[in-house]
């Protein structure tokens, strides 16, 4: 097992390696100081970053196609430039309305009720005072990834 670790001393969590990424994405969307950590076999005394940690306990629930399925969709997603070529007011159109989401950090259904590496229905809501800040709402897709797996086998 790979831990991204801080490489300065101090009070920190040591995330769990995915090889590019840490499993709770935190190292690719920016809430990592990417200079301050470094890639390393042992994670020290740090406790672990909990997210990571069940992040990682789902990957290991999956089978090895359905695994082999999420990591093309993340790498996918993390190759992909996206360009809509929309307009402030389309985008905002579009993404107010109830669409399907790869939900690829965890989200929150209802209390309780996490989801994560899964589609879900996403309806956003943009914030009136911050230009970009967006409000989620996430309802689950009453399906399994195995079931969605099964469905573009059968197509
Ligand atoms: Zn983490």
């Amino acid at each position: 097992m790979m831990y991204l670790i801080r490489s300065t001393c101090g009070k920190h969590k040591a995330h769990i390696w995915t090889g590019t990424d840490s499993y709770c994405s935190m190292y690719t969307t920016g809430g990592l100081n990417k200079k301050k950590y470094k890639v390393a076999h042992d994670k020290k005394d740090y406790p672990l970053c909990t997210m990571c940690v069940n992040v990682f306990k789902r990957y290991e629930e999956l089978s090895e196609d359905e695994s082999e399925h999420i990591k093309s969709i993340l790498t996918e997603r993390k190759n992909m430039k996206i360009d809509f070529g929309e307009t402030r007011l389309e985008k905002v159109d579009r993404l107010s309305k109830p669409h399907k989401w790869f939900a690829w950090y965890p989200v929150e259904i209802s209390a309780h009720d996490y989801r994560w590496l899964e589609y879900v229905e996403r309806t956003g809501r943009p914030s009136a005072l911050c230009e970009g800040l967006w409000f989620w709402k996430y309802k689950a897709i009453p399906k399994t990834v195995g079931d969605v797996l099964k469905g573009v086998e059968n197509d």
